[in-house]
């Protein structure tokens, strides 16, 4: 049997840290690395006799999500608690959204590349919960010492849930990368996975041809997956790993208790955990301390009026409008919207908007690199680098001159024509460029010859030599001249 037999099938469950300066239901900071526990009150701690208060802000960020996400904006929606008990959980239920999500239905466009053709991933629901603490195992003293760190209970999670559309580990990492590219435009998260402002989690199973039958394998939940390369592995790991048990058990979905299995990042391989709880375990039922939520037609009409330029559109708008190429457009797109706008005020002042594209791609985003600095800090700004590819467009520089003013405008303030003169790059004069071809031409006999006889690129060689004798003649009018004099020589 080949080993690409069956048909991997992946459904990812996305937890993202919304962006709000306050808990989910307390006044509490969400500030990332306070000192343990000293961001908490009776409300998050969940001492009894303390009442919840929503947050506005965490529903405005999950609604702007997800009308991103084309998913439906019901009229009212509500909380329910979702009962479990685990020592980082302080009140013992989680207040979450069971059957009235604020986000029903949707879809996420993947853009496609040169090896994969765009697929849209369906979004099944996004609903919104609270986060519980930490709990810190401390392995290395021996004394089976645990401590808690409450800070991140009640911070606000919007829980994106798709549909079981993804194919292969490499959709998988595509999928993640756009929906956290697109939630970083709308500014709803900072995605910081480090932080775990971003943790996925991932149902796997796997579809096999058995003769005429589709059979499919029992669905793992996999958790603990702090990084888009561990979701990637975790995916190839797995599927080997359910191939190899079907191959052993035959035993198919419904055949063996659903199971969660951890990722190890340093052994990378997948762990059981539990045998997964059915919704049922968990005894959902309506909060009875918080009212549902109505959300007027006219603020939900609001605020997709008020979504911005999200970042298909923008690849859209690079292709028709500026000519780019899709991996060009993609690249600009990837690093955010301050870089987009950069792009197009320096491209719209140019014939050929590609010539802003690789600078942009080759120095710029080199520079920021490697200087560690954001396009907000950097020193060229779009007018100027738009004015030294102008110079270079009109074969007042060459390239390569062009990045020694590119350099001295990074060093120095002032404009591309100052640093023109500084630099002592100055047009030269006819009469000199006039006397330093007919020096070439004397000095490379053979290349003249060769020249004549139809070898056009013979001339290379005289350019790059008028390049050290003069660095300022622009190598486009030098070989202009030198194949006017050679032909007029006869
Ligand atoms: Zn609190």
């Amino acid at each position: 049997m080949s080993s690409v037999d069956y048909q991997l099938v992946v459904g990812l469950e996305v937890h993202v840290q919304l962006k709000t300066l306050t808990k989910l239901f307390c006044g509490c900071s969400t500030t990332f690395g306070a000192a343990p526990n000293t961001q908490t009150c009776p409300v998050c701690l969940g001492h009894p006799g303390t009442l919840p208060v929503l947050n506005r802000e965490a529903i405005r960020l999950a609604i702007r999500t997800g009308l991103a996400l084309n998913s439906t904006i019901p009229p009212t929606t509500k909380w329910d608690r979702k009962n479990y008990f685990y020592p980082d959980l302080p009140k013992g239920y989680q207040i979450s959204q069971f059957d009235q999500p604020i986000c029903q239905g949707g879809e996420l466009k993947l853009p496609g590349d040169e090896t994969s053709s765009p697929r849209t991933i369906r979004i099944t629901r996004a609903h919104l919960e609270e986060d519980a603490g930490k709990s810190m195992h401390d392995e290395s003293s021996g004394s089976a010492d645990s401590r808690i760190d409450l800070n991140r209970t009640g911070t606000p999670l919007l829980e994106i849930v798709s549909e079981p559309d993804i194919r292969s580990a490499e959709e998988a990492k595509q999928y993640l990368t756009e929906l956290k590219l697109l939630l970083t435009y709308l500014q709803v998260s900072d995605c910081n996975m480090q932080e775990g402002s971003l943790r996925v989690d991932a149902n796997v199973n796997l579809h096999l041809q058995r003769g005429d039958e589709l059979v499919a394998t029992p669905i793992v939940e996999i958790k603990n997956l702090n990084s888009f390369r561990a979701v990637e592995r975790a995916l190839v790991y797995e599927a080997q790993r359910q191939r190899e048990v079907f191959e052993d058990t035959g035993q198919r979905i419904g055949e063996a208790p659903k199971q969660t299995r951890g990722w190890d990042d340093n052994l990378q391989v997948t762990k059981v955990q539990r045998e997964k709880e059915e919704s049922s375990d968990y005894r959902y039922f309506p909060d009875p301390d918080l009212v549902p939520i109505m959300l007027p037609e006219s603020w939900v009409t609001e605020l997709k009026s008020d979504l911005g330029a999200l970042p298909a559109a923008l690849r859209e708008r690079l292709k028709t409008e500026f000519g780019l190429s899709q991996y060009d457009a993609d690249v600009i797109v990837n690093q955010g919207p301050d870089m987009v706008a950069y792009f197009e005020a320096v491209a719209s002042n140019l014939k050929d908007a590609k010539r802003a594209s690789n600078w942009i791609q080759q120095d710029v985003m080199r520079t920021l690199n490697d200087m560690e600095y954001s396009l907000a800090d950097f020193s060229i700004k779009a007018d100027d680098l738009a004015k030294l590819l102008q110079l270079i467009e009109a074969g007042e520089l060459d390239n390569s001159r062009g990045r020694d003013v590119y350099q001295w405008l990074l060093d120095h303030p002032g404009t591309p024509e100052e640093g023109m003169k500084a630099l002592g790059i100055a047009s030269v004069g006819s009469d000199d460029l006039l006397d330093l071809c007919k020096q070439l031409i004397g000095e490379h006999p053979s290349a003249v010859s060769d020249f004549k006889a139809g070898k056009k690129q013979a001339l290379g060689a005289m350019i790059g030599a008028a390049r050290k004798l003069n660095p300022n003649a622009n190598p486009g009018k030098v070989k202009d001249l030198l194949s006017q004099l050679i032909s007029h020589e006869d």
